[in-house]
């Protein structure tokens, strides 16, 4: 038995079911990402890991003893908040050095942790300076240092970087990755920012309303996602009703050749932008109008009207077709890059 379990949680708020029947294990050293919309229950999840909020049912283990009893102070875990929670009358040093006060450690102690905690942070030298004196990249570094002070079990961090502007935050998100796999603890992080999510972990867990959607390595569960939300949610998926063709699957706007599918009703497939190409001459096997373009420098992204379907093609700029608004293309979408959804799970 190794890392964190979590065996059927549940949580209600009244007759609202937050959680629902969640099971999932952590292996020691994995960094992992809650990750989905506003109100899926993914902080709900975290304070009941913390031990801030009791499960309705279930049970939490840590390395197979149960947590469950154990009161959040006790669990020797270190928690980032969004809001950071750092006390403003007191200098970075004290900040960091709190969770040792409070233990009784000798000021020597204290001293040195605080040093090699700021030097872990890439913040040396600043530890008389006030929490005023700081940005907001350096003051989310000084929560995660304190977080890290008592060496916790398990860190965990409920949006920890959502405050910060779009440049810092992916410097940071590099930085916390780079940081986990120096101590290799095992950490939680809760996110709504799915590019965040791709790039920091190792698992993924994407939930909505309460329940577990899919947990897979970031790449795979981009690649085959289990059903449309996770299509949609993590990174653009073009969502495409298809049904049994002949030498193909029939779509709105032409055919995806070998792609086999049951005959009978429309089934739901899932295509990524990156995977459609552009066919030149007239006769490619679908064909569309140019509705949109949109340079953003490093790639191009093509909104495309295939008959009834809207389709999203990206195309690098050294890639980059000849067309312009209103132009007709031929396209061809790979069967292989389409992941065909069940019916139930359109
Ligand atoms: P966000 O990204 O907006 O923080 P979330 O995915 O973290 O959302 P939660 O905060 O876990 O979602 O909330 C899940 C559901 O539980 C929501 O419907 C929310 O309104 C409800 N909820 C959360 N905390 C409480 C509470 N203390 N009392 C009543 N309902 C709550």
């Amino acid at each position: 038995m190794s890392g964190l379990d979590l065996i059927d949680i549940s949580k209600r708020f009244g007759q609202v079911s937050a959680v629902d029947s969640v099971t999932l294990s952590v292996p020691h050293g994995t960094f992992v990402c809650l990750l989905g919309p506003s109100g899926c229950g993914k902080t709900t999840l975290l304070r009941m890991i913390a031990g801030l909020e009791e499960p309705s049912s279930g049970e939490l283990r840590m390395d197979g003893d149960r947590l469950n009893d154990i009161p959040a102070h006790r669990r020797d875990f270190g928690m980032v908040f969004q809001s950071l929670a750092l006390f403003p009358h007191l200098s970075v040093g004290e900040n960091i050095a709190y969770p040792l006060r409070i233990r009784g450690r000798s000021a020597a102690e204290q001293a040195a942790r605080v040093k090699d905690l700021l030097d872990l942070v890439h913040l040396p030298g600043v530890a008389d300076r006030a929490i005023s004196q700081l940005s907001g990249g350096q003051r989310q570094r000084v929560a995660i240092a304190r977080a890290l002070a008592v060496s916790p079990r398990l860190f965990l961090l409920d949006e920890p970087l959502s405050a910060l502007d779009a440049k810092l935050r992916e410097a940071m998100q590099v930085e916390l990755r780079q940081l986990q796999q120096q101590l290799g603890i095992t950490t939680i992080v809760v996110t709504h920012d799915q590019r965040e999510a791709m790039s920091m972990s190792d698992l993924i867990v994407v939930m909505s309303k309460g329940r577990i959607q899919q947990m897979a390595k970031p790449v795979d569960m981009y690649r085959r996602p289990a059903n449309a939300f996770v299509a949609d949610f993590l990174g653009q998926a073009n969502l495409i009703r298809a049904r049994a063709g002949v030498g193909g699957a029939a779509i709105s706007g032409g055919v995806i050749p070998g792609l086999a599918l049951p005959s009978g009703g429309g089934t739901l497939i899932s295509v990524r932008p990156e995977d459609i190409a552009f066919v030149a001459g007239a006769d490619g096997p679908v064909r569309a109008r140019v509705g949109f373009i949109r340079d953003m420098g490093a790639s191009v992204e093509f909104h495309l009207d295939a008959g009834e379907d809207r389709i999203v093609a990206v195309a690098t700029p050294q890639a980059r077709p000849d067309c312009r608004v209103g132009e007709e293309v031929s396209l061809s979408i790979p069967a292989e890059a389409c992941v065909v959804f069940g019916e139930g799970e359109g």
